[in-house]
C-alpha cells in the first residue's frame, strides 16, 4: 500500500508536501518521495528508503522549490525494498517532466508492459506504475488530463494516482474507486491526499472525494477541469480500509474511519459475545476502535493490557519461530497487573498469517491470563489482494488453509469469533454494497494478475 499527497498553487508546496506524508506514514513505511515544480518546469526531487521523518532534511527541503509539489509513501514489502522502486516516478520526455506518484495495484501491467518492451520500451524499476509513465510518454494528446485519460486506456485494477506534467497537476481514480483520493483546499491551494489526516495537518479544507473514474487537472493559478470516465461501473471501494488500513481519525469513501470500526466491533459483540469474561483490550493501534465498540456493545469494560512499542514501525511479523517471538515481544509487551488470573477478550481487526498473533496469545498467557478469547473484527481472510494490499498468498494465509476451530487450536486461544462477512459489509458506512471484499469471499472483481507475484505493492 501507499500513501499519495499532492498540491498546486502554494509558495511552500514542498513543506506542505511533506506535512501531509507525515500523515501517511501508515500507508507505507519503506520508502518516501517528494517531487516540486517551479512555473518554468524546472523539476526537483528527493527519494529516499526509510521513513518520512528522517529523510528529508532542512537542507534538502530547501532544494524543493516551486508552487506544486506531489509525495508518496511506500508500502514495505519482502524482495522489493530498492530505491529504484521508490516514488514518485520522475522522467523527462519530449514535453518536459512527468511525475506520478501511485497507490494500488494494476492486474495487468504485466502484458501492458510486455508490449511497451516489445515496441522498444526500456524500465528501469519492477513497478507497474512505470507502464504508465511510458504511456504518458507516448500520448499525443495536448492536455494533461486527456494525456492522463488515454494512458489509462484498457489499464485494469486499482489505482489512485497524482500526476504533474509541465506546472499541471492531474489526480485520478479508478472507475472502480478501489482506492482513496480526496480533494480539499488551503486557502488558495489545492490539495489531493490519500487520506483527509493528511489534509488536516496541512490545515486543509476538505472538498470532496476525486469520484471514481473521474480525472481532475489543477493550475497553479487554482483553474479546475475535469474529465469523467465510465461513472456508471459498480463501486469495488476496499473495505479493508476501513477495516485496517486506514487511520481512524481519517475520513475515506466519505465515511469516518473511527465510526466504521466501532460499529464492527459493535457487530463483532453481538455475532460472537463473551460473556463471563472479565474485560476486553485491542491488540493497539488498528484495533482499538474496534475494541472501543465491543466493549461498549457488550458492556464488559476495556483495559489496556497490551502496550506497543512505538518506535517499531507496522511490520509484518517474520513466519519463522525465533523470528516471530523476537519480533513480537520487541512491538507489544503484556501488563501482567491487569492481566492476572483474568478471563480476558482479545480484539484484533483481522488474522493474517497467525503469527504475530499467535505470539501475542502465548504473551498475554505468560503475563498470567486465565482464559483468551479472541474477537477479530472482520471475516477470515482466504485470498491474496490483487488490489494494493500486502497480503500474501495462499499458502500462507492461515483461514486458507484451516477451520476456525483448528486456528483457535494454532494460535492458542480458548475460543474464537471471526465478525461474518454480512456483518462486516453492514456495518461500514455506505455498505453493503459497493466494496470490494475478494479477500475475504474470493468474489475477484478482476481476473488474477498474470505473473503472481505482485511487480510492485501499492
Ligand atoms: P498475523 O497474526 O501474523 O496474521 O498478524 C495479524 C496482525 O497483522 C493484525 O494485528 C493486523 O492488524 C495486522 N495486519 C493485517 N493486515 C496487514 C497488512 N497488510 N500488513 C501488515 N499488517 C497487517
Amino acid at each position: 500500500m501507499c500513501g499519495i499527497f499532492g498540491i498546486s498553487g502554494h509558495a511552500n508546496a514542498a513543506a506542505m508536501t511533506h506535512l501531509g506524508l507525515y500523515s501517511l506514514q501508515h500507508r507505507g513505511q519503506e520508502s518516501a518521495g517528494i517531487v516540486s515544480t517551479n512555473v518554468d518546469g524546472a523539476v526537483h526531487g528527493i527519494r529516499a528508503m526509510g521513513l518520512v521523518s528522517d529523510k528529508f532534511t532542512d537542507a534538502a527541503m530547501q532544494e524543493l522549490t516551486g508552487p506544486v509539489a506531489l509525495g508518496h509513501t511506500r508500502y514495505s514489502t519482502a524482495g522489493s525494498s530498492t530505491i529504484e522502486n521508490a516514488q514518485p516516478v520522475m522522467v523527462r520526455f519530449r514535453g518536459g517532466h512527468i511525475v506520478l506518484a501511485h497507490n494500488g495495484n494494476l492486474t495487468n501491467a504485466t502484458e501492458i508492459r510486455e508490449s511497451l518492451e516489445d515496441q522498444g520500451s526500456i524500465f528501469s524499476s519492477t513497478m507497474d506504475s512505470e507502464v504508465l509513465v511510458h504511456r504518458l510518454a507516448k500520448s499525443r494528446q495536448l492536455t494533461p488530463e486527456a494525456k492522463v485519460a488515454e494512458a489509462l486506456e484498457g489499464v485494469e485494477g486499482a489505482y489512485s494516482l497524482l500526476v504533474m506534467i509541465g506546472s499541471t497537476l492531474v489526480a485520478a481514480r479508478d472507475p472502480y474507486g478501489w482506492r482513496p483520493l480526496v480533494m480539499g483546499k488551503a486557502g488558495d491551494a489545492t490539495v489531493f491526499a490519500s487520506e483527509t489526516c493528511a489534509l488536516d495537518i496541512t490545515g486543509a479544507q476538505v472538498v470532496r472525494d476525486v469520484k471514481p473514474g473521474e480525472i481532475v487537472a489543477v493550475e497553479t493559478d487554482g483553474t479546475l477541469r475535469t474529465l469523467e470516465r465510465d461513472p456508471a461501473r459498480d463501486l469495488h471501494r476496499c473495505v479493508f480500509e476501513y477495516v485496517y488500513f486506514a487511520r481512524p481519525d481519517s475520513r475515506v469513501f466519505g465515511g469516518s474511519v473511527d465510526r466504521a470500526r466501532r460499529a464492527l466491533g459493535r457487530r463483532l459483540a453481538q455475532e460472537h459475545p463473551a460473556p463471563g469474561a472479565d474485560f476486553v483490550f485491542s491488540v493497539p493501534d488498528s484495533s482499538n476502535s474496534a475494541a472501543l465498540g465491543f466493549s461498549e456493545e457488550s458492556g464488559l469494560p476495556l483495559e489496556l493490557a497490551l502496550i506497543r512499542n512505538h518506535y517499531v514501525g507496522r511490520t509484518f511479523i517474520q513466519p519463522t519461530q525465533s523470528g516471530r517471538d523476537a519480533k513480537v515481544k520487541v512491538k507489544f509487551n503484556a501488563v501482567r497487573e491487569i492481566l492476572q488470573g483474568k478471563s480476558v477478550v482479545m480484539v484484533d481487526d483481522s488474522i493474517v498469517r497467525g503469527t504475530t498473533t499467535r505470539g501475542l496469545v502465548s504473551l498475554i498467557r505468560a503475563a498470567g491470563a486465565r482464559e483468551v478469547h479472541m474477537r477479530v473484527s472482520s471475516p477470515p481472510i482466504t485470498g491474496p489482494c490483487y488490489y494494493g494490499i500486502d497480503t500474501p498468498d495462499k499458502a500462507q494465509l492461515i483461514a486458507a488453509n484451516h477451520t476456525v476451530d483448528e486456528i483457535a487450536r494454532k494460535i492458542g486461544v480458548d475460543s474464537l469469533g471471526y465478525l461474518s462477512l454480512e456483518g462486516m459489509l453492514g456495518a461500514v458506512p455506505g455498505g453493503p454494497h459497493g466494496f470490494c471484499e475478494a479477500c475475504f469471499s474470493g468474489r475477484y472483481p478482476t481476473k488474477a494478475p498474470s505473473v503472481p507475484t505482485k511487480l510492485r505493492l501499492g
